[in-house]
């Protein structure tokens, strides 16, 4: 009976072992993860679980029950050390499990603040798995004094959640200006201002030059000479993709584990799925960093080891929630060098959409759903918009499906 090991108990993992029981496949599958809790989703964790607004069994992706009702053997608290690629088995400590085909879906790591500036100090926080979460969580009281580094989507929705618990919150980005790196001037604009309505100090093209405390932090210098007394720091600059495991067996990395397009290594045998694995696309290389992509690439993969060789076609859309926004994003913008301006109605409700000359490349819709699905429509299709069309708010929406 053939033996699928999945390495990773994430959004990808999952993914993978769900779809290859709905695919009818009768082999043996296990699925080892190294924290202590069934596969759940991570977005909530900086957005209604951290504000206390969500129970966590609504974080699972399915029920406990799932796994021994599906057959699938779930190992958690259980970290992978190393493959064994010639003898085709896993090594968990002390044992060894075979393989026929064995899946990587290892996510990535958050980085973190070197010990050098303090980055090691009591109460510096990331924010990626639920213990992370849960051990900031009882910090969140009204008056605490937060900074928080890094003005990408992490930071600005812990950000957000902070300010909402009455928590008093600088925000420091090093790039000119937050979103800088994922999103247009426009959408940084929208989000900037939005914070400062709820109190949000935004400090754009500052660094963190260190951390002070005891033990615990206390305070912080920034890069322009400013002081900061604090109660907690929160540490949102980016993430790395996990290749520890498939480097130290040899496999090709590029930007992550490097994948063809059916998800499979440089090792026949061996795939990988989600944030860790960068996957061709159009005459390059793509890694995402979304949840839709860790499922749609686990599906691929499941289908895939069952033999039906089909490529993987990102169609990549990404959402954020702040406050009582909620930003939806369409398509990927790289590239992009003009933005057309959509007004609607609803409160904080516009968007923006990218395009590369006459192409649309990418929509971010703010509080404006239907803009979110017409734009995500198109590009999906590989179809474009009139930009004056677009940008002309009494011009129905759907006249641009047309
Ligand atoms: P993960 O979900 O990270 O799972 C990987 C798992 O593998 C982890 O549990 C890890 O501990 C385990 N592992 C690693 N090495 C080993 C080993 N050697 N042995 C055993 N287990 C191992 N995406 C969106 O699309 N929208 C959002 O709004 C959004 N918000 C987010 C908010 C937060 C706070 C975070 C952290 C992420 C957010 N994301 C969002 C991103 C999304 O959650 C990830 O892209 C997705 O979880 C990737 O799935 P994955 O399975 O590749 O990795």
């Amino acid at each position: 009976m053939p033996r699928v090991v999945v390495i990773g108990a994430g959004q990808a993992g999952a993914s993978v072992v769900a779809k290859l029981r709905a695919e009818g496949f009768e082999g043996a599958i296990t699925l080892i993860g190294d924290e202590p809790v069934p596969p759940y989703q991570r977005p909530p964790l900086s957005k209604k679980y951290l504000l206390g607004d969500m129970a966590l069994e609504r974080l699972y992706l399915r029920p406990e029950r799932f796994y021994p009702e599906a057959d699938i053997d779930l190992r958690l608290g259980s970290a992978v050390t190393g493959i064994d690629r010639a003898a085709k088995e896993v090594v968990i400590g002390q044992e060894r499990l075979g393989y026929d085909d064995l899946v990587l879906a290892t996510g990535s790591l958050p980085r973190r603040l070197p010990a050098s500036i303090g980055g090691d100090l009591g109460g510096v926080h990331v924010v990626r798995t639920l213990g992370d979460v849960d051990a900031m969580a009882p910090g969140f009281v009204p008056g605490a004094r937060v900074l928080i580094v890094g003005g990408g989507y992490i930071g600005l929705e812990a950000a957000a959640v902070a300010a909402s618990c009455g928590m008093q919150v600088v925000l420091v980005e090093m790039g000119e200006r937050i979103l800088q790196r994922v999103a247009a001037k426009e959408t940084s604009d929208y989000f900037r201002a939005l914070h400062a309505r709820h109190g949000v100090d935004i400090r754009e093209g500052i660094g963190l030059e260190r951390l002070m405390g005891e033990g615990q932090v206390s305070g912080a210098r920034l890069s322009d000479g400013s002081a900061l007394s604090l109660d907690m720091v929160i540490v949102g600059v980016g993430i790395t993709p996990d290749t520890a495991l498939a480097e130290a067996a040899g496999l090709e990395i590029d930007n992550g584990i490097a994948v063809d397009a059916m998800g499979r290594t440089s090792d026949p045998s061996i795939w990988a799925i989600g944030d860790c694995a960068s996957f061709p696309y159009k005459g390059g290389r793509l890694r995402l960093e979304s949840v839709p992509n860790a499922i749609d690439m686990g599906d691929c993969v499941a289908g895939n080891i069952m033999g039906k060789e089909v490529a993987y076609v990102p169609r990549p859309w990404f959402w954020s929630d702040q406050y009582d926004v909620k930003l939806q994003i369409a398509g990927l913008n790289t590239g992009y060098d003009r933005i057309v301006t959509r007004a609607a109605e609803g409160e904080d409700a516009v968007s923006f959409w990218y395009f590369k000359g006459a192409q649309l490349l990418a929509v971010d819709a703010m509080n404006d759903p239907r803009a979110y699905m017409v734009g995500k429509r198109l590009i999906d299709a590989g179809k474009t918009a009139d930009p004056d069309l677009v940008g002309d708010a009494s011009v129905d929406l759907k006249a641009l499906l047309k």
